[in-house]
């Protein structure tokens, strides 16, 4: 039975590589019909932020990747919050210091960077030098007596090679001499993320980890503590990083970027397309197709197609994708995702009454194929909200045609004595000043279409002319002809 788990760390939003990470792990599941697992991984304590769990959550649930286990949804192996399995821990911890595979290490903080900074001024990667490896009693009792604590640390095997025979990117070979033996358990107790993640995934029977390459330097040492319990360890894959379009790597501090899933919910791109996005992050599938639903990428999900190639991210890309998935969606769930956008530009009263709710949906329909994402509606639709038309060069040398003034004279007449403002009159009193003034085709509607929205370019002129109101419509042409 495959188990899989995503397992972030409650310190900040769901960034979009996580979200990936989450989804690679959310669709290799459900392609084997096996289980997906949301763990929180909190015994960093100094790293976490407040409401950062329930915003991941939150986060997780609206971009779609359902889980079968986590905080909220037991499935017996739980608790899933690290924090609360301080208990069980323990039990593991005092088993390896029994075995004399780890040890109490009375080093103060002052201590070790100092012999950091020995190792790096001799041109040593820096680690562990093992100092409290082999402890004389004597010694444990002063330093007991001078008030220190102790953490505990891991006592890595010497001249032992450690393989990662990782799914994405092959063999990976780490010698254990390279590595310091590394703290599992602060003086306070609580684990560090490299033993816990081990007691994790053996105790929730995790088969596959599926995680970002940021992680592959920890593997060889969550490795050594499977070998020192004796648990037969999971299957690994480590997917490369996202880079930005620059080819650097994304900083989360880069905030010309938008990199969290909150940020794009919030934007108004729609869950079903940001997936579709990801999954294309570093999978590829056998066709050279971009659009996929989510049943077909849980079908043709593998981890054999899973680059080990850094992915560029391209907002472009999420764009066009994005509106694709808005283009095909119902009229009023982009209305939805819109309306709150053009109240917050005060475009809309807060509370919308049905006329008012029915117009601004027309509104979202006319720019509906047009829109990336629904926060573009506020710019798109600005025009029907505007109390004066601003003219730029463009448009002032469309209205200075000779034509112009017959064609607005005429217009108006016809606004003004219409009986019923609908998009058809509407076409049929522009028709009306064709025949009255003799223009026609781009003479004709280029300079009403300038007169009444300031552009030169736009949706459907009749059906904007109505959306505008008789009274904009009345209004603008009138500026013109003065
Ligand atoms: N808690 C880790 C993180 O947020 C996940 C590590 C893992 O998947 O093993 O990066």
């Amino acid at each position: 039975q495959v188990r899989v788990r995503f397992a972030p760390s409650p310190t900040g939003h769901l960034h979009i590589g996580g979200a990936r990470s989450a989804l690679f792990n959310y669709l290799f599941a459900r392609h084997h019909g096996g289980d997906f697992i949301v763990r929180i991984e909190d015994t960093d304590r100094k790293r976490n932020v407040e409401e950062a769990e329930a915003k991941l959550i939150e986060s997780l649930r609206w971009f779609g990747t359902e889980w079968d286990e986590s905080i909220d949804k037991d499935g017996g192996v739980g608790p899933y919050r690290s924090m609360d399995r301080l208990d069980i821990y323990k039990e593991y911890i005092d088993k390896l210091v029994e075995e004399g595979k780890a040890y109490h290490c009375y080093c103060t903080e002052e201590e070790l960077n100092a012999e950091r900074e020995a190792m790096k001024a001799r041109g040593e990667t820096p680690r562990y030098s093992g100092k409290c490896r082999h402890l004389a009693p004597e010694q444990i009792e002063a330093y007991k007596a001078e008030g220190r604590t102790s953490s505990i640390r891991f006592r890595v095997p010497e001249n032992r090679e450690y393989i990662v025979h990782d799914h994405i990117r092959g063999e990976v070979k780490f010698e254990s001499n390279g590595i310091g033996d590394f703290v599992i358990a602060r003086p306070d107790g609580i684990p560090t993320y490299n033993f816990a993640v081990v007691i994790d995934d053996y105790l929730m029977k995790i088969t596959h980890v599926i995680r970002g390459e940021e992680h592959l330097s920890n593997t060889p040492r969550q490795l050594m503590i499977y070998e020192a319990f004796g648990f037969e360890a999971p299957e690994f894959a480590h997917v490369a990083l996202i880079l930005n379009p620059d080819g650097k790597k994304m900083s989360k501090r880069d905030e010309s970027l938008i990199q969290f899933v909150e940020q794009y919910r919030d934007l108004g791109y729609l869950p079903e397309a940001l997936m579709n996005f990801l999954a294309l992050l570093g999978w590829s599938p056998e066709e050279e197709r971009e659009i996929f639903t989510r049943e077909e990428l849980i079908d043709k999900f593998s981890l054999s197609r899973v680059s080990k190639s850094p992915a560029i991210f391209d907002i472009h890309k999420l764009n066009w994708m994005n509106n694709h998935y808005i283009k095909q969606a119902p009229v009023e769930r982009i209305a939805e995702l819109c309306i709150p956008h053009m109240q917050k530009a005060g475009q809309l009263p807060q509370k919308l009454n049905e006329d008012q709710y029915e117009w601004a949906k027309q509104v979202v329909a006319l720019y509906q194929e047009q829109l990336q994402y629904a926060a573009e509606i506020t710019g798109l639709a600005s025009l029907f909200f505007e109390n004066e038309v601003q003219y730029d060069e463009e448009a002032k040398a469309v209205l200075s045609d000779e034509q112009v003034p017959d064609v607005m004279k005429a217009f108006h007449e016809e606004l003004v004595t219409l009986k019923e403002y609908t998009p058809d009159t509407i076409k049929e009193a522009l028709k009306a000043v064709q025949k009255v003034t003799g223009q026609k085709g781009k003479k004709l509607f280029m300079p009403v279409r300038v007169a009444t929205t300031g552009l030169t370019h736009g949706r459907d002129l009749n059906q904007t002319l109505f959306l505008l109101g008789r009274d904009k419509v009345v209004s603008r042409v009138q500026n013109v002809i003065n």
